[in-house]
């Protein structure tokens, strides 16, 4: 890799970030930082910052940005994001971006835009695993119903992933991240890829285009 290759992937909740970041991962060996999975590592361990998420999380809410920024910074700052990494989840609010811009410089900006329509059944028929393994009922079904293909555990579904709760989650993303795209755009690094197609498609135009950045 001659260039480092600091993406984050932008996109409402149920986009397919997490879907494509395991590509990507696979392909450039760069970690994938997921605020929202770092987040529910600390609610399973029970941590008083786990327990404190929960409940905005459990609202579809933002988690407080100061908690998130300072999560992210001990993050990026370990050896293994050296050469790159892709961000999930974050920056998720201006001051999130600000603080960001502080410590590193973006890439890419890698902004997944899929219709607003598709986005709940997307989400309510989600299917994780403890592994990182994420699936769909529908859409991108686990060989055998509810068993991970990866590892063979029991697969769950997010208590946020309630239709209740996605629809504030989407009212979220709307007034608060949305704008991040203008901000990000300003710096000439957004790229659009449409979302609205199958996974190995969308796949294959993102890796196509990060490879060409990679140089
Ligand atoms: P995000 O990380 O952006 O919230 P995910 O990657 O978890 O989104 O995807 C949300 C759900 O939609 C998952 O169940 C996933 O399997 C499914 N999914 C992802 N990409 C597509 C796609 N292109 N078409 C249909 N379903 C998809
Ligand atoms: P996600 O896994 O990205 O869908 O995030 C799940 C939930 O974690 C969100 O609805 C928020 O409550 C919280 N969260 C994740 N990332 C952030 C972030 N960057 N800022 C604030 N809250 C976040």
């Amino acid at each position: 890799m001659n260039r480092t290759m600091k993406i984050a992937l932008f996109g409402p909740p149920g986009a397919g970030k997490g879907t494509q970041a395991k590509y990507i991962v696979e392909k450039f060996n760069i970690p994938q930082i997921s605020t929202g999975d770092l987040l529910r590592a600390q609610v399973r361990e029970g941590t008083p910052l786990g327990k404190m998420a929960k409940e905005f999380m459990d609202k579809g809410a933002l988690v407080p940005n100061e908690v998130v920024i300072e999560m992210m910074k001990e993050r990026i700052s370990d050896g293994d994001c050296s050469k790159g990494f892709i961000l999930d989840g974050f920056p998720r609010a201006l001051s999130q971006a600000e603080a960001l811009s502080g410590i590193v410089k973006l890439d890419a900006v890698v902004n997944i835009v899929v219709d607003e329509s598709a986005l709940v059944r997307r989400i309510t028929g989600r299917r994780m695993c403890k592994c990182g393994g994420t699936f769909h009922v529908d859409f991108n079904p686990p060989k055998q119903t509810d068993i991970c293909d990866q590892c063979g555990a029991s697969l769950y579904q997010r208590d946020d992933d309630k239709e209740e709760t996605v629809l504030s989650r989407l009212e979220v993303y709307r007034s608060q991240t949305e704008p991040l795209v203008e901000y990000y755009g300003k710096e000439d690094i957004v790229h659009d890829f449409d979302g609205n197609r199958q996974i190995d498609q969308i796949s294959s135009d993102i890796l196509g285009f990060l490879s060409k950045l990679e140089g």
